[in-house]
């Protein structure tokens, strides 16, 4: 009975990664759509033209100047005028600084009262590719924004205005020299960035100015499938990478960033070209520019700085955001909660022993940790890492954890090793599980992170507020249906997030698919809690052994 209750909720968990990864998402639309909208077809046909034989145009070779030329014709055809901007400019520090000469092009596509919402994207690629996705689909995909805005004839509070940027690549040279230019700046109402690390998957949402809320509500109330996640913002300022919106946001411009990241292997490579693009992520990145720059163009600019919001989309559907400010108090109190609920129903059966109960969901999420590097060994072994560090300890570091490591040619076994590996875990470890310590981890974890990394909160957050009222509710019976919401709860935040970071990485970090599988799985072994499960658990671990190695031996 225990057993086909546990592999029934790993179906269910199954089901929520298949509904993440494939169940929302906008349509490439066709070349004949509506004129109002944004087509991927027709963003595609105009990549087409901007590209011609597709060659790589890094900031002052031939091939820029020939790329620049076609994108002016593209203006003109589209009835925009446009001014080209040529100057000398540096960015960073110490080796890093580089210098470049650059020509932008600045065109008003609607004209409006006060300061423009300015929507950039580079027109230079790197050295090694042709820069169909990097960035010449953010030049096609503004260019049919900027179409679709002037078919809808609604006339913008704001002036809509394009900035192709020179030199990004390089030294972000472009969007440098235009926002050291005070008189830019002060014409700068918000950016729209576009950009890409890859050449598939969701556009996200990753990058937000200081003091998001109002912008994320923008983004909320006019994006038809909205991807992104406060966490995205933290991680990004954490790394060493910039785009054109760094010189924005340091001379205090509002502005959004949008990105889509999958298959990065096309990242500044000869195959970054079209004929790898995924027009579905050409009409979600549409989709989002073309909703940010309608609502922008109407939006109050002097309410753009305003508190921070923490926030994670559902099934790029739904939206869910709270006040930054309220995060510490509501985890402090979904954890007052749940801890009271776990005092006044103490004589729960189902908890073997307290200290072990406590101690379960720490030795669930070491055990995932643990497998995701035993499970991707046979690949590290196989595939000769890209990434070569100087230091031996810091190359099996990079090894290990798969950066820079060897692709499966096929995700899906490794895909299945993981999944595997991660549920043997989480069999093994639901004898001395007990529902209360599952959720006092899971507001505990709410409380550190509303604390010191407030964009993480709403991962553990969300969940906990679901289920501290259930377990307060249900002290005297439905207990098992208050477990099962919450889990669902737990699922549904925690497997978007293990399918989501894939796109990052493709599964070659496996910390980023055991670590958040891990915890979808934390909230699901109250369900399970007190029962024995090892044969489950072991059938499992030979499973995911024989998926690895069958990963290790197709090596891409
Ligand atoms: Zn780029």
């Amino acid at each position: 009975m225990g057993t086909l209750r546990a592999w029934c909720l790993g179906l269910l968990a199954v089901g929520i990664w298949c509904l993440s990864v494939y169940g929302t998402g906008p349509s490439p639309l066709p070349s004949d759509a509506p004129a109002s909208e944004f087509s991927a077809a027709r963003a595609n046909a105009t990549l087409a033209r901007l590209l011609g034989p597709e060659r790589p145009h890094p900031v002052g070779s031939p091939e820029a100047t020939v790329f620049r030329e076609r994108l002016k014709a593209e203006l003109t055809r589209l009835g925009v005028p446009f001014e080209e901007q040529t100057g000398q400019s540096c960015y960073g520090h110490g080796r890093w600084r580089a210098c470049a000469t650059v020509t932008n092009i600045h065109a008003v596509a609607l004209s409006g009262e006060g300061p423009e919402v300015l929507l950039m994207a580079h027109t230079d690629s790197n050295p090694r590719g042709p820069g169909a996705a990097d960035d010449g689909s953010g030049v096609a995909i503004i260019l049919e924004t900027i179409r679709a805005l002037k078919a809808r004839a609604i006339k913008p509070v704001h002036p809509v205005a394009a900035l192709f940027t020179d030199g990004e690549e390089k030294c972000l040279c472009g969007a440098v020299s235009y926002a050291a230019n005070a008189a830019s700046v002060a014409r700068t109402g918000a950016v729209v960035n576009v950009e890409a690390r890859g050449s598939q998957g969701a556009s996200l949402l990753f990058q937000t100015s200081p003091g998001d809320a109002k912008l994320i509500d923008l983004y909320a109330g006019g994006a038809p499938y909205p991807a992104t996640s406060s966490l995205y913002p933290e991680i990004y300022r954490a790394l060493p990478n910039d785009t054109d919106l760094t010189p924005f946001l340091a001379a205090g411009v509002p502005g959004v960033n949008f990105a889509f990241l999958g298959e990065m292997r096309n990242y500044h490579s000869p195959t970054d070209r079209r004929a790898n693009l995924s027009l579905r992520s050409l009409q979600h990145q549409g989709d989002n520019v073309l909703s940010m720059a309608g609502a922008l163009a109407t939006a109050d600019f002097s309410t753009l700085k305003d508190s921070n919001a923490i926030y994670l989309d559902i099934f790029h559907r739904w939206l869910p955001r709270l006040p930054q400010a309220w995060a510490v108090p509501l985890a402090l109190a979904a954890f007052l909660m749940i801890a009271l609920a776990g005092y006044f129903s103490r004589r729960d059966r189902r908890t073997p022993h307290p200290v072990l109960a406590s101690m379960a969901p720490l030795l669930l999420l070491l055990l995932c940790v643990v497998a995701g590097f035993v499970l991707y060994a046979p690949l590290a072994f196989a595939g000769a890492p890209t990434l070569h560090a100087a230091n031996p300890v810091l190359q099996a570091a990079l090894v290990a954890t798969g950066v820079g490591g060897a692709w499966p040619s096929n995700p899906l076994w490794l895909r299945l090793a993981l999944a595997l590996g991660v549920w043997a875990a989480a069999l093994w470890t639901v004898r001395w599980a007990g529902p209360i310590a599952c959720w006092l981890w899971f507001a505990g974890l709410a409380v550190v992170s509303a604390l010191w990394l407030p964009g993480l909160s709403p991962y553990f957050l969300f969940p906990s507020l679901v289920a501290a009222p259930l377990l307060l509710l249900t002290l005297r019976g439905g207990r098992g249906i208050a477990l099962f919401i919450a889990a669902l709860a737990g699922l549904v935040v925690w497997v978007g997030f293990t399918a989501g970071a894939e796109d990052i990485e493709g599964l070659r970090a496996h910390l980023l698919f055991t670590l958040p599988a891990g915890f979808a799985l934390l909230s699901l072994l109250p369900l399970l809690a007190g029962r024995r499960l090892g044969g489950s658990a072991f059938a499992s671990a030979v499973l995911a052994l024989i998926f690895a190695v069958a990963a290790g031996l197709t090596v891409a």
